[in-house]
This record gives C-alpha cells, structure tokens and sequence, in this order.
C-alpha cells in the first residue's frame, strides 16, 4: 500500500484508522474528529450571540402604544364600575406612551407632547390604586405605590421626595433605563395640602414644603436618587434618574372637597352649567371636580398644573360591591374557592350571604376595603377546620353562618 501523509497532522497512513483522499490532499480521521468540534463549537457561539442579542432587544424598551379602548377593556377585566376614571387614565396612558414613540422618532420633533400626568379622587377603597396597579400589569413597566404623607421638605424629620423614585428602582431591579419608564402612583396626595387656601406665613414643611418639592420631579427632571431610599447624605453613591417619562399617577380622598365644589357651583350660576335646564346631580358632586376646587383644598398652582388630568371615582354602592365580591377575575369569593379547591372542598355561598356581606361592607364606609374585612372574619374557622376534614367535599356559606361569623364584630 502506498504511503500517503494527512495534510493537517502529518501522520502517516499506517498509523490512522481512516485516511480520506481528496483532489489535492488527504485527511485523517483524527482531523476529520477535530475539524468536528470545531465547526460545534463555532455553531454554538454564533447561536450564543444570536440569544445575546435578541435578549437585548428584549430589554431594549420596544414601545408599543395600546389603544384606548383595549387598555380600558383590560381595567374592565379586574375593576368594577369607574367608567370616567378608567377612560380617562387609558387614554392620559395611551398619550404618554405615544409621546415616548415621538422622542424615539424623528418626525414631528417641532410639535413637543407635554406629559400627563394624572390625579385621582375618591373615597377610600374605591379602586384608585387598584386601577394604578391593574394598569401598570398590563404595560409591564416598573409601578411603585408610595405614600405622601411619608414626605418632608429636605432637610425636615422624614423622607426627601427622592425616596419615591429610589422605590421605583426597586421595583425595575435596579435598572435605570427601565425605571425612567415606570409609574408611580403617590397616594394621600390630599395629606400633603396647604392648611389653607392663603400661603403660608409659617412653614409648612410637610405640607407645601413637599408640593414644592415634587414639582422638578413631576414636570420631568434629572433627580440624583440614595439608591437605598431614606435620607441623603455627603457620602452616599447617588444614581441619576431622569424622570421625564415617568408617569405620575396621584391619588387621594380629598375629604371635604364636595364643599368646595358645592360651594363653587352655587357662587357661579352661570359658570361651566350654562342653561336653565342644566341640573346638579349633588349625590355625585365629584363629578364637576375641576383645578380650581383642587386649589382651594389646599394644592398649589404649579402642582395642579402637573397634573393636568383630573378625574373621579364614584363611592361603591350595594350593586357595585356586591360585583365587586363576586364578578372580577381576582373576585374575592372566587379566591376563597380557589383556596379550598386546591383541598378538592367545593365552596358555595348564597345569595342571601353575599347580601349580608354586602350589607355589612356598605355599613362601614371603607368601599371594597370592607368585603375583605368581613371575608376574612366570616371564612377563618372553615379555612382553619375544612382542610383535615377528609370526609367533606362541599361546604356551603349561607346566611345563618355568616349571621353567627359577624355577630363577633358586635357593630
Ligand atoms: P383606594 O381607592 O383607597 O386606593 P384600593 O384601590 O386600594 O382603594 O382598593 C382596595 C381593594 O378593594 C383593592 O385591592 C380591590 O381588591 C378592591 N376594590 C376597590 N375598588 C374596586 C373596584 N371598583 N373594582 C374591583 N375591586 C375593587
């Protein structure tokens, strides 16, 4: 046999299992084996960085606008009633994020699209940051709740109004890019009124100390943030954070504002209600809210021009609670049945039992708050003593139970 030489190692045909001849050389099949791996692992690293990259295009902050009526149709999913509010938010959401588009555009850059910001009023526990947070699920953006009463003017026992983005980095995993594009929802954005309608000669530190403060952030700023939240000081590492497309959304009670707006419409008979025939519904005087009774609360000029979308929420009647037991897609009773079907315990209630727990929550005036309070008190002993009961694969909640679980609450 005649000897030939593998072209790459050399390496004499006697000496290899599988010499194989080509037009101009040979390989062996030790090269051939190498030659293999290579190619594998050239094919993994192009595979590798094909992940890498769509990865990061992933994270690269697409935007994509949701219509109006989808984002609303979403709200209508998890929140009951609060037509205005969710209309009004979906489209102050839609406008927000057609503004980011146009940055990241270049047409139209003559035409500036001013942020907007939002503020909610309505009783407690009528649905202000539940649809804050509902929304912020469907946009998949960093949402943070922070609370206004927390703050102070710098420099005064309490927080400093960078604190609230310092929980918005939290929330985003401490990345930057993806908190400038969150939503913070302020809430007991009332707490923070001026006593009185008058500036104040006094210092008013937590009051429109904080107003003043929250403005540069509100309007769009960069704001050096203590990543850790709490006070600054000298020898902290500070992160900067632009909040220009962070969106706000401010909540409160506002109590006492129906006054106002009572007393506005009284002084002004031919105001904004114009014909004779235009009546006052004074059961929902919210609904006339307007910036000039949120001034009088107690808010300053320049934050209310911040907040250029006003909007309400209606108090929840009997019909209204009892939907908002029953209805949604995170329904509290439709919770308890998740709890005891995961013990294979069907869980019924009657009508006359969520009638009674709806009573109950009207009574206490806490909106929705209520419903869990009173579920919470009237489920304890069945979630405690069902779940070793083998034996049982039903269990109702009618009336009489529910009678025995409140007399407890004695009120
Ligand atoms: P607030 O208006 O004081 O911010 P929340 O939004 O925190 O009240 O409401 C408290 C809870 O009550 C929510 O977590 C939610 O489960 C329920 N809830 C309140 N309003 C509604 C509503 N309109 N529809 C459905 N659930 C509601």
């Amino acid at each position: 046999m005649q000897t030939v030489h593998c072209s790459f190692c050399g390496l004499s045909n006697d000496k290899v299992i599988l010499m194989i001849s080509g037009q101009t050389g040979q390989i062996c099949d030790q090269c051939v084996g190498n030659a293999q791996k290579i190619i594998q692992k050239n094919n993994q690293e192009s595979e590798n960085d094909t992940k890498k990259t769509k990865t990061e295009d992933t994270t690269s902050y697409e935007i994509i606008p949701q219509p109006p009526t989808l984002l609303k149709a979403h709200l209508d999913e998890y929140v009951i009633g609060q037509a205005k509010a969710k209309q009004n938010l979906a489209v102050a959401v839609y406008n927000h994020y057609k503004r980011l588009l146009q940055k990241n555009q270049s047409k139209n850059q003559d035409i500036q699209i001013d942020k907007s910001n939002i503020i909610l009023i309505g009783d407690t526990g009528t649905g202000k940051t539940y649809l804050a947070k509902t929304l912020a699920q469907k946009l998949q953006v960093p949402f943070c709740i922070v609370d206004a009463t927390a703050l102070t003017q710098a420099g005064y026992v309490g927080e400093d109004v960078e604190s609230i983005l310092s929980s918005l980095l939290q929330a985003a995993d401490y990345d930057v890019k993806k908190a400038e594009r969150g939503i913070i929802y302020i809430d007991e954005i009332d707490k923070i009124a001026r006593k009185s309608d008058n500036p104040s000669i006094t210092r008013d530190v937590s009051g429109e100390g904080v107003q003043q403060a929250l403005l540069k952030m509100l309007e769009g700023s960069k704001v050096n943030v203590p990543p850790q939240g709490g006070r600054k000081h000298p020898d902290q590492k500070l992160i900067t954070i632009n909040t220009e497309n962070i969106l706000f959304i401010c909540g409160g009670a506002f109590d006492g504002i129906k006054n106002k707006i009572s007393q506005r419409i009284n002084k002004n008979p031919i105001g904004f209600i114009t014909k004779q025939t235009d009546t006052v519904d004074t059961t929902h005087l919210l609904q006339y809210i307007n910036a000039v009774d949120l001034k009088s609360f107690g808010l300053i000029p320049e934050l209310i021009g911040r907040l250029p979308v006003i909007t309400y929420l209606d108090p929840l009647d009997k019909k209204a609670l009892k939907q908002i037991l029953c209805t949604p897609k995170n329904a509290l009773i439709k919770q308890y049945q998740a709890l005891f079907a995961m013990d294979d315990i069907q869980l019924n209630f009657s009508e006359d039992a969520l009638d009674m727990i709806v009573d109950k929550a009207d009574a206490y005036q806490l909106g929705a708050r209520g419903l869990r309070t009173i579920c919470e008190t009237i489920m304890a002993d069945a979630m405690f003593v069902c779940p070793s009961q083998k034996d049982i694969n039903s269990f109702t909640i009618d009336k009489n139970y529910v009678e025995e679980k409140i007399s407890v609450l004695k009120n």
